[in-house]
């Protein structure tokens, strides 16, 4: 075949997927943090947009996207399907290789598609300011961008680490009209007490997280907006796999094989759920899910099923999820955004159920997986969505063994301008 792009605005949803519908078994309920008890809708009123909490509720299998937000969409999407055929031609592969490439949206990653669903909704709340939390500043950008569609103040923490080691994001942020700290802070309690602990602490996402959850609590206009494990995010990151769905459906061709990186679930879940609905559906294809992960930050393939924390200070609900523990700091890879200590409960839910295969790489292996595919397709992938490059490539070459002329779709999640230095060292 020859390499094609499919986009075409035919391809945008009306609606979310909400893989809920489509489960027999539900993951168990986040808890209170404090009484343990089921959480009720009405204890996250004061953390989150209404219209937000009801999406994480919701067990409806599609959710109507507002005209508005597919406006804001259109920018943008449909995101490329691309045919990697110089990647295949490199390998010898019969396998065929084709990527959903998110990099195309104005801050260079999937984050969009959520942060601009979630302005939206506080906008129509009449909610005055977001306080979020940033790792490597792909969260905090996107929310500034769409906070900035939509007429919202965003009030970014952002991991002490990043902030210093990668300027690109946070200058973007800024211009987008977001402002950004340096966590830990002196703004919170939260934020204090770690840099009590160590002046220079190097932050981690659950610090952040804490001080960005403090923040919002502390004023009735503020709302906190989470990027990615929560539901409802992962419902707005459905537009990629059902754009996708139809892509492939014009090609005449199904994916087997369906890889995503995983740091909190929200770019794999995007892109699987759709699929994986379809299959526990209908019964009848069995399509291999890959969910990859850096091996200093296991989550999925060494942490614990339990209920945890999603922050370091235990400020927020519970969740029954795969974790290394609410006060793990994993080590400063190049992969800020594959750096949290939790996952996803749907995703979790769905590894246990063995649908999912969890997989973990090193840093040195994706970096090289990356520049195969810098050289082959001419993108400079995330140091994140090259983990799902790692994870294609080695499906691919196990396909050539076997002789199998398979289908391969992974998630490109977002591209690598920002993280140039990382490949410099
Ligand atoms: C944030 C990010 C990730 C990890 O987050 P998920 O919620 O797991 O998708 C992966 N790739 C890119 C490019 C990111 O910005």
């Amino acid at each position: 075949m020859e390499r094609f792009s499919l986009r075409s605005k035919k391809y945008i949803p009306d609606k979310f997927y909400n893989i809920k519908a489509d489960l027999d078994e539900m993951p168990k309920p986040p808890l209170h943090p404090v009484t343990k008890e089921p959480l009720k809708p009405e204890d996250l009123s004061p953390l989150f947009p209404e219209g937000f909490i009801e999406e994480e509720a919701s067990i409806e299998r599609f959710i109507e996207i507002p005209e508005e937000v597919k406006n804001i969409y259109s920018v943008y999407r449909p995101t490329p399907l691309i045919y990697a055929r110089y990647l295949k031609e490199y390998l010898d592969t019969p396998a065929h290789i084709f990527f959903k490439y998110e990099g195309v949206s104005p801050t260079g990653s999937h984050k969009t598609n959520t942060a601009v669903m979630q302005a939206f909704l506080a906008k129509k709340e009449g909610i005055k300011t977001f306080t979020t939390e940033t790792g490597a500043g792909q969260w905090g950008s996107a929310l500034s961008y769409a906070g900035q569609v939509f007429g919202l103040n965003i009030k970014v923490f952002m991991v002490r680490i990043s902030y210093r080691q990668k300027p690109g994001r946070r200058i973007l942020i800024k211009n987008f009209g977001g402002d950004v700290v340096e966590s830990p802070s002196n703004l919170t309690e939260s934020g204090k007490n770690f840099l009590r602990e160590d002046p220079e602490h190097p932050g981690s996402l659950g610090i952040a997280i804490s001080e960005a959850v403090e923040m919002a609590l502390s004023d009735e206009k503020y709302k906190y907006s989470l990027g990615s494990v929560l539901d409802a995010v992962l419902l707005h990151q459905t537009v990629i796999g059902l754009e996708a769905q139809k892509q492939f459906e014009d090609l005449n061709l199904d994916p087997d094989i369906i890889i995503g990186c995983v740091g909190g679930g929200s770019n794999f879940g995007g892109l699987s759920f759709p699929f994986v609905g379809k299959m526990l559906r209908e019964n009848k294809k069995k399509i291999k899910f890959i969910a990859v992960e850096p091996k200093v930050c296991p989550t999925i393939t060494k942490g614990e099923l339990k209920y945890d924390n999603g922050d370091s200070a235990g400020l927020t609900p519970l969740l029954y999820m795969h974790t290394l523990g609410k006060d793990f700091v994993p080590p400063p890879i190049h992969a800020g955004g594959l750096r949290y200590h939790g996952m996803a409960p749907l995703v979790s839910h769905l590894v246990k159920k063995g649908i999912v295969e969890p997989r973990a790489y090193e840093q040195d292996e994706v970096f090289e997986a990356a520049r195969i595919f810098l050289k082959t397709e001419g993108i400079l992938p995330a140091p994140e969505s090259a983990h799902a490059i790692k994870a294609a490539i080695d499906e691919a070459l196990r396909l050539k063994k076997e002789k199998e002329e398979k289908v391969i779709l992974f998630n490109l999640s977002g591209h690598g301008f920002f993280d140039i230095t990382a490949y410099d060292r």
